[in-house]
């Protein structure tokens, strides 16, 4: 008789978890190496957030994703962050190292290796116009930094939180020079002609979401040399790239993003490299797109 194996713990926690891909392209690459592992949804209530997370202590744990709403909830939960989620001030993915329990943001990464490879564009010295301050925002605005753009515009339908935003990033900001525009405004128009890159970090034009049939902008704004990237994954072509597309600029849709924050992840956990082409392609398959 043979010992039964121990399948290793790895998934998603987040509250609710109803639409989460994750499952789908992470899966697949445990099977892909043959790694005895089960990649699955925790969606747990604040209140036994903690108790989740000590469990990964336990050496059946590999790690997790989290999400929305406990991206900033877990930092006081773990060891340690990595300077890329404390310069975030959140964290999307924990792993273990040396015993110890890491929080870690792999967003900022997943933003710019989508943005250069799959749209072969490098932000260093770009004017840029970004939408959106949220948690999504926060990631790219580090990102862009990190990678040398030149000019950031913010423009948020409520104006203080991309101030806010902004003033919490100054130091990681010090090369940039920055501005936030009104929501919509002629201001944020004339930015967007002005971007040589133009990101959507809001939940415009996302299925199911607030705005799923509006572009935040209009189609007077865009021009060929322009890349738009709408972080948005579903559609695949929203509102915004369609425009984008009619007014002769390059796109480029969530889902790349989406994949490479999990690959990192997966790779964080694993110590393995990412089969990249796979997770693409089950994300696809699973977003329909
Ligand atoms: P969040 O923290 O809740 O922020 C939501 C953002 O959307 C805020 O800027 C909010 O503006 C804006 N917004 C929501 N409804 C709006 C409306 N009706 N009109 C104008 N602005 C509106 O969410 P998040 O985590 O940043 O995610 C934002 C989007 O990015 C989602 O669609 C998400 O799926 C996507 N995302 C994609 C990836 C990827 O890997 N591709 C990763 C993360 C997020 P206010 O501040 O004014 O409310």
């Amino acid at each position: 008789m043979t010992a039964a194996q121990t399948i290793l713990k790895v998934g998603v926690t987040g509250y609710p978890l109803s639409h989460t891909v994750s499952p789908a392209f992470q899966q697949p690459a445990f099977d892909h190496y043959g790694i005895p592992a089960e990649y699955r949804p925790y969606p747990v209530t604040a209140e036994a957030l903690p108790a989740l997370i000590a469990q990964l202590h336990d050496t059946e744990w590999l790690g997790l994703n989290v999400t929305i709403p406990y991206k900033e909830a877990v930092i006081t939960l773990v060891d340690r962050c990595t300077p890329t989620a404390e310069t975030i001030g959140a964290v999307n993915t924990l792993f273990k190292k040396e015993g110890s329990l890491i929080g870690d943001n792999t967003d900022a990464h997943g933003f710019l290796t989508a943005l250069r490879t799959d749209g072969a564009t490098d932000p260093s010295g770009a004017r840029v116009l970004l939408l959106g301050a949220g948690g999504a925002g926060r990631a790219v605005l580090v990102a862009l930094a990190q990678a040398g753009a030149s000019h950031i515009t913010l423009a948020n339908r409520h104006r203080e939180r991309a101030e806010k935003l902004l003033d919490s990033l100054a130091a990681a900001l010090h090369a940039q020079q920055t501005a936030v525009v009104d929501w919509q405004s002629a201001e944020a128009q004339a930015a967007a002609k002005a971007a040589d890159i133009i990101v959507n970090s809001t939940a415009v034009g996302m299925a199911k979401g607030p705005a799923p049939d509006l572009s935040p902008l209009p189609s007077s704004v865009f021009r060929s040399g322009q890349v738009v990237f709408d972080l948005v994954y579903t559609p695949s072509l929203t509102p915004l790239l369609r425009l984008a597309q009619q007014g002769g600029a390059r796109t480029l849709d969530g889902l790349p993003m989406l994949v490479y924050q999990g690959a990192a992840a997966f790779e964080r956990w694993t110590g393995m490299p990412a089969p990249l082409k796979l997770m693409k392609a089950k994300a696809q398959a699973a977003l329909g797109t």
